[in-house]
């Protein structure tokens, strides 16, 4: 019923020219893959190699982050309306980098969600446990934070339009990956808030991506859990041809 969305999230790699060299090698690769949104985020800079590059193609193009502001002084800030010049679709926000290097609050990633919607940008609102947090047993009451802060004043019909990637912070670039079922039982404690805030029909729309070192060894597993959606995929998504193993792996 919800289409899978598998995002990459380059991070502060490739520049504009290996931006462009990967899309020409990964867009045959993925040319068969169906039933999956793919999509690309790679660092401001490489935005207009990947669009003009991707000009036609079904694989969608993301910001990593964007600015909670129109325009003006904002010294080193991307407003929504560059990107969407750029034909930008999606774009991350609160990604866990964000929020512990440059301090984003749950403020400031709900004033990002409702800056991209109002341009029509689709965010991918990032939230997750630190081991500590989890340890501690404030998974729950963590996730629930982050869900309701950063969706406030977002209506259901633009929540209808936003992904919530799951990402436990222990987990990102680490190489320890949550089991299928910490991670399953994760998204369907997000899918419940979703129901308690929005109701039960916009919680079974809503499409749910996990992170954390996902790989093409674990892919299958994880986006076979019931309330796994898809993912968004940091390390093992700077290899073309491991990205597109991790894709076509999770489609089997
Ligand atoms: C990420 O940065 O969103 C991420 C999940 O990274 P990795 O896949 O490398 O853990």
């Amino acid at each position: 019923m919800r289409k899978l969305i598998i995002a990459a999230n380059w991070k502060m790699n490739m520049g504009p020219q290996e931006a462009a060299d990967f899309i020409d090698s990964f867009s045959q690769k993925v040319a068969d893959a169906k039933g999956v949104d793919i999509v690309l985020s790679p660092p401001m800079v490489s935005l207009a190699a990947a669009s003009s590059k991707l000009a036609g193609s079904s694989i969608g193009l993301s910001a990593q982050n964007v600015s909670e502001n129109d325009n003006g002084a904002f010294t080193g800030e991307t407003s929504t309306l560059m990107l969407k010049e750029l034909f930008v679709q999606y774009v991350i926000i609160g990604h866990s980098e964000r929020r512990s290097i440059y301090g984003e609050t749950d403020a400031i990633i709900n004033a990002k969600i409702k800056k991209a919607r109002a341009a029509n940008l689709k965010p991918i609102f990032c939230i997750g446990e630190t081991l500590e947090q989890r340890e501690g047993g404030q998974l729950e009451a963590v996730l629930r934070t982050q869900i309701t802060d950063g969706l406030v004043g977002v209506s259901v019909e633009d929540l209808a339009e936003t992904v919530i990637a799951y990402e436990p912070v222990w987990a990102i670039g680490t190489g320890v990956t949550a089991s299928a079922q910490q991670a399953q039982d994760a998204h369907a404690f997000c899918r419940s808030v979703i129901a308690e805030l929005y109701g039960q029909e916009a919680a079974d729309k809503i499409r749910i991506q996990y992170g954390g070192s996902v790989k093409p060894a674990n892919s299958a597993e994880l986006l076979g859990q019931e309330d796994i959606d898809g993912a968004l995929v940091g390390g093992a998504s700077l290899d073309p041809q491991i990205f597109a193993d991790l894709i076509h792996n999770a489609l089997t």
